[in-house]
């Protein structure tokens, strides 16, 4: 048995979890929350349920690794370091360069740095956890695990913006996708449960969380994803507006007098989407019950915006056998799933009411008779990271 620990780091926060391979069994987990912030919050959850919890202030994420590699000692989860063989990381942004996980280098990790353009929020912070893993864990591997690799397989044809080729040429601009970890490990789930080998399936996977994300998989390959350039574009999100026309931001800009156009960006991806409709919140849970008639147009609309891009997914895959629901809202909200997918009758999908009451646990909850079938499939990026570093590492 060796110990492998899957690391998400976000630009405040650090998510890890820490598997027995090739067991894959949970032996920790633990997440630091307000990085950089006053009183950080942080928490490991370990041994049989039991949880260790502190509220400090955690300066940088240098500083929240070198305590969790101190209190993972100290708890006696690990005995040494030595034992950690190891490390995935999970990265937000690779670009065209990484098609595929890869164990971190100087090389890599310096592209990883470079690439922080296109993830100015995620990038950074990851490329600086690598650098303290490498200087406290010498003897540890590193991988990469990027969010973007399993959309690199999408064709020219739809990833492609109808810009002037020119600026794809030059600066790369196109559809990179994102949540590319959870797609690939709800696909090769589905394909499990539905006994088929993934190469035969047409499969649309519905990632909906805070950030969502659709894709269109055919032969265990991503053609297709509703995130763009960035995870700004797509369906209506929790503060994200999802798609919008482009002139609309001039129009805005000149209306709300602001000059600065990271500003407009700001709004789009922090004050828009459910919570800008609603007014009230981001969070779906806030909004479902919610009589207020804001509340309603908001959910209305998120489920809407889910439905046309299947819709559109139907068409670019020429038919699906599956659609798969996952992540907070995919794998609990069950009105949601019954709000999408009772506007796809016509496409053959029928949910059952009693399996649809399921909640996180994986299982089919359409119809028998139902022609698309409909999946329930709770995400596992972290188990998904730890497998690439086992076949990297082996
Ligand atoms: P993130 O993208 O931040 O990882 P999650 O996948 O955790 O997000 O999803 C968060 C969303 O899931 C929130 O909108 C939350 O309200 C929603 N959610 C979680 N549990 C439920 C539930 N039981 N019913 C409805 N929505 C839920």
């Amino acid at each position: 048995m060796s110990k492998t620990i899957a690391i998400n780091a976000g630009s405040s926060s650090l998510k890890w979890q820490i598997f027995a391979m090739p067991e894959e069994t949970i032996i920790a987990k633990g997440i630091v929350e307000r990085i950089g912030l006053p009183e950080s919050i942080f928490t490991i959850k370990y041994g049989n349920g039991e949880v260790y919890n502190r509220v400090l202030d955690i300066l940088d994420h240098d500083i929240a690794v070198n305590m969790l590699l101190e209190q993972l000692i100290a708890l006696n989860i690990i005995r040494s370091f030595d034992e950690i063989k190891g490390a995935g990381h999970r990265v937000v942004a690779g670009g065209e360069t990484f098609q595929d996980s890869i164990i971190i280098d100087q090389a890599v990790l310096e592209k990883i740095e470079s690439l922080a353009e296109f993830a100015p929020l995620h990038n950074p912070a990851e490329a600086k956890v690598i650098r303290v893993f490498e200087r406290l864990l010498p003897k540890t591997t590193n991988v990469a695990v990027f969010d973007t690799s399993f959309h690199t397989t999408m064709p020219e044809v739809n990833y492609l913006y109808s810009i002037p080729t020119e600026y794809y040429d030059k600066y790369k601009v196109r559809k990179y996708g994102a949540h590319g970890t959870s797609h690939r490990y709800v696909a090769l789930r589905a394909a499990k449960m539905l006994g088929k080998p993934i190469e035969e399936l047409k499969l649309i996977t519905c990632h909906i969380g805070n950030g969502v994300s659709i894709t269109a998989i055919e032969n265990g390959k991503s053609i297709d994803t509703s995130m763009g350039f960035t995870p700004l574009a797509g369906t209506t999100m929790g503060t994200r507006s999802g798609d919008i026309d482009p002139s609309l931001l001039a129009y805005l800009m000149e209306k709300l007098e602001m000059t600065d156009m990271n500003e407009m960006i700001d709004l789009l991806n922090r004050k828009s989407g459910l919570l800008g409709i609603s007014q009230i919140s981001s969070d779906m849970r806030d909004l479902e019950e919610n009589p207020d008639p804001k509340a309603q147009l908001a959910v209305q609309i998120f489920a809407d915006r889910i439905r046309k891009y299947i819709g559109s997914y139907f068409a670019t895959l020429n038919g699906a056998d599956a659609i798969i629901f996952t992540a907070g809202i995919g794998e609990n909200d069950r009105k949601m799933r019954q709000r999408i997918i009772s506007g796809l009758s016509w496409f053959g999908c029928e949910l059952d009411p009693q399996r649809n009451e399921a909640q996180a646990v994986e299982t089919i909850i359409s119809t028998e008779d139902s022609k698309v079938k409909v999946l329930l499939v709770p995400t596992d990026e972290e188990l998904m990271i730890a497998r690439d570093v086992e076949k990297l590492t082996k």
